[in-house]
């Protein structure tokens, strides 16, 4: 044999599953299709990789949306805290934000990765960049090696899977690790955007384009009954609706969009979540005090941005031309439905290219989660986006390609 591990895929998962087995003796390879290793992790947290979260692991359970359980023994082998001592070790500190999200302390993912190169160098990795693994080689149930594109044979008794999901495919993840599992007889749960801007129905939303809302907090309904609620910062484009709390309700609220129950789906925008309607309508009342004199549409500089009101005043359907002091109590009762409840219809969401995490992949009911062992094949491993789990932002996501990508170096070392 070449070598006792192949792993394949060089992100996240597949760096720190590579290391993990070099530090245990065992000599491994590291294939990647790109010319760098961690393309994707380059762009995490906007260049400054949200890399972990500090909160405990009930909180890591409370955010994993997908399949959280089978993520027990991964994230018990490997925490937030073992993260962040490893980085510390190979001279990245870290440091804990708002939300307990955790960066490098030089808010530079390259760090992160310069880090993880040393790791695997200190640990004579054999790394292998601009290599396409095609296929993947098993003798009587048993791994044997992979097939390259270039039609070379490496072979090994056991092989980690880590080539991602199918988001941002630029970065290399273009879902080739789904079509060699099947091949192998693995199902994979079909891959859907997750983490994703929202496409609405209503015409208005493009004349916001651009407009950042913060402190509103925004309902997914369905039938009358909420089905999630997420509080903070959005944004509207041209299509829709994105930022943060956009990107976490599209996870939320996923079994609804794209499906029969989509017809009901409707989002409400609460513009001033931390006031009553009793309050709200007070807080009126002083502004149109203090703007008495002028028309509608100019006294609502002080609650609204300006490209908002317009839009609040036109679903009101409010004379925007009637002076303030003429406002009658049951026009600001109208007024502070609007403001507390704006809705929205879903179209659907934007492409899966376009997602922060793909939803989807190998079934977790077919790998050991002690392990990350395939049941199917025997020498087969799985680490990181691929698999089926997925979770909010905040660093949870990559802290599950760590810990699966640990887990799964360390299985490879025991078994
Ligand atoms: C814009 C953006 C921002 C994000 N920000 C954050 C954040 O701040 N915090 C957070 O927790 N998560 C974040 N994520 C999610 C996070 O990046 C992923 O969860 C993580 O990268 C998954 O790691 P992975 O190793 O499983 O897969 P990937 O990082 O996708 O790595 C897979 C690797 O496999 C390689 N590969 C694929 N096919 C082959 C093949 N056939 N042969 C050889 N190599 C192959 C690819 O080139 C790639 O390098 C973000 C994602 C995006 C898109």
């Amino acid at each position: 044999m070449d070598y006792d591990v192949i792993v394949i895929g060089g992100g996240p998962a597949g760096m720190l599953s590579a290391s993990t087995a070099a530090a245990r003796g065992l000599q491994v390879v590291l294939l990647e299709k790109n010319d760098k290793l961690g393309r994707k992790l380059f762009i995490t947290g906007k260049g400054r990789c949200n890399v972990t979260n500090n909160g405990d692991m009930d909180d890591f359970f409370d955010n994993i949306i997908t399949n959280p359980k089978f993520l027990y023994s991964a994230l018990k082998a490997f925490d937030n805290h073992g993260l962040m001592a490893l980085l510390a070790s190979l001279g990245v500190p870290t440091k804990i934000e708002r939300g307990n999200r955790v960066f490098p302390a030089s808010d530079k993912s390259s760090d992160v990765i310069k880090a993880l190169q040393k790791h695997l160098q200190v640990n004579h990795v054999d790394i292998k960049l601009q290599t396409i693994v095609k296929k993947i080689l098993v003798k009587n149930n048993r791994v044997a090696g992979v097939l390259l594109n270039s039609a070379k044979q490496i072979s090994a008794p056991k092989v980690v899977l880590s080539t991602g999901g199918m988001s941002y495919q630029q970065t290399g993840s273009t879902g080739d690790g789904y079509k060699m599992a099947r091949q192998l007889g693995h199902s994979i749960v079909e891959p859907k955007p997750a983490l994703v801007p929202l496409v609405t129905g209503e015409g208005w939303v493009k004349d916001l384009q651009g407009l950042t809302l913060k402190n509103v907090s925004i309902k997914a309904i369905v039938n009358n009954q909420i089905k999630a609620e997420q509080f903070g910062e959005m944004i509207f484009t041209h299509f829709g609706l994105s930022g943060p709390i956009i990107l976490s309700l599209s996870s939320l609220i996923k079994e609804y969009i794209n499906t029969p129950a989509n017809k009901q789906l409707r989002l409400s925008i609460d513009l001033k979540p931390a006031l009553e309607a009793e309050q709200l309508d007070a807080r009126l009342q002083r502004d149109f005090n203090k703007y008495s004199g002028k028309h509608l549409k100019n006294a609502l500089d002080d609650l609204l941005p300006q490209k908002m009101i317009a839009i609040v005043l036109r679903l009101s359907g409010l004379d925007i031309h009637k002076q303030v002091n003429q406002i009658s109590k049951k026009e600001r009762s109208i007024l502070v439905q609007t403001l507390k409840n704006i809705t929205l219809t879903i179209t659907g969401t934007r492409p899966l290219n376009e997602a922060i995490i793909t939803s989807g992949g190998i079934n977790v009911k077919e790998i050991n989660p002690s392990t990350l062992e395939s049941k199917i094949i025997k020498g087969l491993y799985f680490a990181g986006e691929i698999i089926d789990v997925d979770a909010l932002t905040g660093g949870y996501n990559l802290q599950i390609a760590f810990s699966t990508g640990y887990l799964s170096g360390l299985s490879t070392a025991k078994a």
